[in-house]
């Protein structure tokens, strides 16, 4: 198989250096297009982005030239990481002009013909493409991955929601600071500090869940009926978002049948052997002082969801903690798995393994 031409927008921010790092030697896609403001355009793309990972900046983009963000990018598949301010008319002009937009960003995630997918809980949520290209008359098509923080709850919850339903369900998250993006939050201001306020976080949080635990009818989705209460605070972690969760269930589950439905579940990922799929989409942790985002962020090379300190609740019916890499699971990584999935199931020029 030639391999499929993809390209970053927003190359050069927190997520778009994440892109970087997991296409710059992908198996089956080829990184042709970095593209950014017209702050980096005509850059080297080694001096328009100021490398926050501790892994070197891969050689082969070192001195590629960064590009304006316009529909005549040559790639198949155009991966998002701009700020939701400015990603809704460029995503739409580039799925128009047939493109494949894989986005983080918060522009489409709610609308009823896009899919807002995480791979192991609604892969046949890919089934609104027919509807959104029928409807807005694109050649391409725009699939879109949750907030980082419903990411890793949504995780956690849908081996729940599958074997005993789910009523109502609290959560309390402490955020990484790369979660804002570069240069993000002043340090003046999370340094010795929490803030208990993120724009916007959370009624993402009490919405995408509901849509990507909902369930697919026709052309559109009907959204799973329980409640979410959150409260989204940033903390000085670098990465990686943990998040207290308490949850009321449909019917009685112990503690034995809680820890089986998280270690036993396996996704369409994990089926498939997709490249960036971890081996373990959950991992329950049986030690009282885990999960903890300095241990166990980059479980699963970051794509996998640690749970742990399963107890009983007083108010719901039983808590727990988790923690999901922002960056990786809760951005750049979502989205190439997203692409992976769509790969195999042809959506693209080229089908791996034919
Ligand atoms: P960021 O670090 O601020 O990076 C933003 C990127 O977009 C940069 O490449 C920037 O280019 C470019 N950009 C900014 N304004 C632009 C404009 N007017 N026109 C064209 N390009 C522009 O942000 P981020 O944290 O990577 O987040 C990117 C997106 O992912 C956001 O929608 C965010 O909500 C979402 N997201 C982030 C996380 C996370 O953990 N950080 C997780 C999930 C989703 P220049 O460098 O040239 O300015």
């Amino acid at each position: 198989m030639d391999k499929i031409k993809v390209g970053i927008i927003g190359a050069t921010g927190a997520v778009g250096q994440r892109f970087v790092q997991l296409l710059a030697d992908h198996p089956w896609f080829v990184l042709t297009e970095l593209a950014a403001s017209d702050r980096s355009a005509g850059k080297p793309y080694g001096e328009a982005a100021n490398w926050l990972l501790p892994e070197p900046m891969p050689e082969s983009v070192r001195s590629t030239t960064v590009r304006e963000i316009a529909p005549n990018l040559d790639c198949e598949i155009v991966f998002s990481a701009l700020p939701g301010d400015v990603a809704g008319p460029v995503e739409e002009a580039m799925a128009a002009a047939g493109s494949v937009v894989c986005s983080n960003a918060s522009s489409f995630r709610m609308a009823p013909d896009v899919p807002l997918l995480i791979p192991e809980v609604n892969p046949e949520h890919l089934g609104l493409l027919a509807t959104q290209r029928q409807r807005r008359g694109w050649r391409g098509c725009i699939v879109t991955n949750p907030n980082c923080t419903a990411t890793g709850l949504v995780a956690a919850l849908k081996p729940l929601q599958d074997a005993f339903g789910l009523r109502r369900v609290f959560v309390v998250s402490m955020q990484a600071i790369s979660g804002a993006g570069y240069p993000g939050v002043a340090s003046l201001d999370i340094v010795d500090n929490v803030i208990p306020y993120i724009g916007g976080e959370e009624s993402k949080m009490e919405t995408e869940p509901r849509k990507m635990l909902g369930r697919l009818d026709g052309d559109h989705i009907a959204e799973a009926d329980f409640r979410i209460s959150a409260h989204c605070n940033r903390v000085a972690v670098r990465e990686g978002h943990t998040e207290c969760v308490s949850v009321e269930f449909g019917r009685k589950a112990t503690a034995e049948e809680i820890k089986l439905a998280w270690q036993g579940y396996r996704g369409l990922p994990q089926r498939l052997g997709l490249p960036t799929a971890p081996e373990k989409f959950i991992d329950a942790r049986p030690e009282q002082n885990r999960p903890q985002p300095l241990r166990d962020r980059d479980a699963g090379r970051g794509m996998t969801t640690t749970v742990g300190r399963l107890r009983p609740c007083p108010l719901l019916e039983w808590k727990f903690v988790l923690l999901s890499h922002n960056t990786l699971r809760g951005a750049a990584g979502g989205s190439v798995l997203n692409a992976e999935l769509m790969a195999v199931q042809g959506y693209f020029s080229q089908r791996p393994g034919s």
